[in-house]
């Protein structure tokens, strides 16, 4: 368990904690103050004393290709806003590097219409 930066939207700790999911490794990136747990009907869902919904996980952006966003990427998203991933096509396609924010509702998300300038994607 280590601390990545600060809750975006109310400040605590944001923290990585690595878990076992159908044999593959994931990590879990929340706020301190975004708990789930399972209730009585067998939901996940956010503990009473839940005051924030910030919770990330390592494969949000598998959809295009992106096997793992990692602690570093996260911690940059913490600090800076925003942190560039690297995006995949299909098979055949090649990749391509768009920019992540916070999302309140999905944790993070995409920034489509924003291209990153080929000079940032060096450093
Ligand atoms: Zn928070």
């Amino acid at each position: 368990m280590s601390i990545l930066g600060k809750c975006p939207y109310c400040g605590a700790n944001v923290i990585s904690r690595k878990f076992n999911t159908k044999g593959k490794t994931i990590k879990l990136y929340s706020c301190e103050n975004a708990k789930k747990e399972y209730d009585e009907s067998e939901q996940y869902v956010f503990t009473a004393d839940s005051t924030c919904t910030f919770r990330v996980y390592s494969n949000a952006f598998l959809r295009w290709n992106k096997k793992s966003f990692s602690e570093n990427e996260m911690k940059r998203l913490l600090k800076e806003g925003q942190t560039i991933v690297r995006l995949h096509g299909r098979k055949g396609s090649g990749e391509y590097f768009k920019y992540a924010i916070a999302d309140k509702e999905y944790g993070v998300s995409i920034l489509w219409e924003e291209e990153v300038k080929k000079e940032l994607l060096s450093s």
